[in-house]
């Protein structure tokens, strides 16, 4: 049985009036109208139940909450933006805390290139923090006007930004947070060195909300590119992309700040189902990649992409290619990416598969699981795309045309399994940017190992022996 299966939790009505009366007035809610929103997942396919939303404004009130639910042994799914993909935001019968009304951005500290802002500071706004300070706070997710710093750093966020920066384990310095028996952990640190042990921060980014819930964070903020630039090429093979990749680190001097792949079936998809999306070349491809190089100098992420597309024409590695000219072509190459897995909606019944190999693997991935899959599932379209600078794909999988979705929908654990079989064969990882979650948790058991599994479990019982925080996710 998955987390999204099991039965709903109860908990007890006492327990729920000591939570209002901690969170005050405007720190909780039952209203169904603002519960409501918060209980579906982006794609619709889990819906939640939750006895009581809290709202709290402050660590203080977060440690409350946690605090009464520690000692009473209720259980809490802690909740950000609800943009995770992998159903660990939404409970089922637990008591939701959202931390939504913590929205300070706390302080910006140029010289020391650092951001501290509360957990539920959305990434879009953390951008636009840094910027008026003149900085630059790397992540990139398309989600980026919804999620959260807390949910960012509890999924351990990618994105396309990956490639030059790391996910965000290597963009945060510290982190406040609330401990599952109700204690702060103040380690709001800004260094970029303190060998002192283990590091706390570390094992909460990625947690999924089961070791605590996290308050603020210290983030890493970066200089501001003097030009970038953006071009979109048309390739015949994802080995060609690969070579490419190699090609352009060279050619910017190590600058690429995205590299993402898109298969002709995701572009495709995106012509035809989202108004105002065009063909992005002349020609139409097998393979397509959008590729962005910053400079610290005037031009020069310009000039290092010239070059790199000049040469990759002549050698006949790219077969078409495009610098976008201007802010507006910039932004409709991005639109077109940041679209592709919305433009899969209206296709009927989806697989998605967020699975990473080793740069090298990529194309050895796409050539068996492409076989694989076609060979059980017939006519199956696969929507491959992402951010294959980090050895990431999203192997989405559309129902064949005019199939029967209720058939395709059935089979989609047996789909997964074939995937998964095949990154697991190819030294690869079953989730490379969206985490387990709910949906996900089973699955992970076939492929980690019992020492890694149990020494999980191992942290996890001493940091939370009542296993009160976000209970059906992880080991
Ligand atoms: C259109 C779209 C594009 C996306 N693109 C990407 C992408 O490129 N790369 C990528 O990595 N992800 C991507 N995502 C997934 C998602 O945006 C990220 O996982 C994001 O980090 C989730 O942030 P959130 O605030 O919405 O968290 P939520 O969805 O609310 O929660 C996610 C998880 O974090 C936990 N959590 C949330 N806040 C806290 C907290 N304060 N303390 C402890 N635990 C907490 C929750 O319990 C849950 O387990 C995309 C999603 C969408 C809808």
């Amino acid at each position: 049985m998955d987390g999204m299966t099991a039965e709903p939790v109860s908990v007890d009505q006492g327990v729920i009036a000591r939570l209002k009366t901690a969170l005050g007035e405007g720190g909780w809610s039952e209203d169904p109208s603002k519960l409501a929103p918060k209980l579906v997942e982006e794609r619709g396919r889990w819906k939640g139940t939750t006895p009581l939303l809290a709202l709290p404004r402050t660590v203080e009130a977060v440690a409350a909450v946690v605090g009464i639910c520690c000692e009473s042994g209720t259980p809490i799914v802690p909740q950000g933006g609800n943009t995770g993909l992998v159903a660990g935001q939404t409970p089922q019968g637990e008591i939701l805390l959202s931390l939504e009304r913590m929205k300070a951005v706390r302080e910006v500290a140029p010289l020391d290139d650092v951001l501290v802002a509360e957990a539920g500071v959305t990434l879009a706004e953390v951008h636009k923090a840094a910027m008026a300070a003149n900085r630059f706070f790397p992540l990139s997710l398309a989600s980026d006007g919804s999620c959260t710093v807390g949910g960012l750093i509890s999924t351990n966020a990618g994105g396309t930004a990956v490639l030059r920066y790391g996910t965000m384990r290597d963009l945060v310095l510290g982190i406040e947070a609330v401990l599952p028996n109700g204690e702060v952990f103040q380690g709001l640190k800004r260094l970029r060195k303190d060998n002192t042990g283990y590091d706390l921060k570390q094992l909460l980014i990625g947690a999924e909300g089961t070791l605590g819930v996290v308050t603020a964070a210290s983030l890493k903020l970066f200089p501001r590119a003097a030009s970038r630039a953006v071009a979109i090429a048309g390739l015949d093979t994802p080995a060609a992309a690969i070579a490419l990749l190699e090609r352009a680190k060279y050619e910017s001097g190590g600058a690429v700040e995205a590299f993402e792949l898109m298969s002709r079936v995701s572009v495709a998809f995106a012509v035809k189902n989202i108004p105002g999306v065009r063909e992005p070349l002349g020609d139409v491809w097998p393979w397509y990649v959008l590729v962005e190089t910053a400079s610290g100098e005037d031009g020069a992420a310009e000039r290092a992409i010239e070059r790199l597309l000049a040469g990759a024409l002549e050698d006949g590695l790219i077969g078409d290619a495009v610098l976008a000219q201007s802010e507006g072509q910039v932004r409709s190459l991005w639109r077109l990416r940041e679209d592709l897995s919305a433009a899969q909606k209206p296709e009927g019944v989806n697989w998605k598969h967020d699975i990473s190999v080793p740069v090298s693997r990529i194309p050895e991935f796409l050539t068996r699981a492409d076989a694989a899959l076609l060979h059980r599932w017939p006519g199956a379209r696969i929507a491959a795309f992402g951010h294959v600078g980090d050895g990431n794909l999203h192997y989405n999988i559309a129902q064949p045309e005019g199939g029967d979705p209720v058939a395709f929908d059935r089979d989609r654990d047996a789909g997964a399994e074939v995937v998964h079989d095949i990154v697991a064969a190819l030294g690869g990882s079953i989730s490379a940017e969206h985490g387990l979650g709910a949906m996900k948790t089973a699955e992970a058991l076939r492929y980690k190992s019992t020492v890694e599994v149990e020494a999980m479990r191992a942290v996890r019982r001493a940091l939370d022996p009542k296993r009160i925080m976000n209970p059906r996710v992880l080991f």
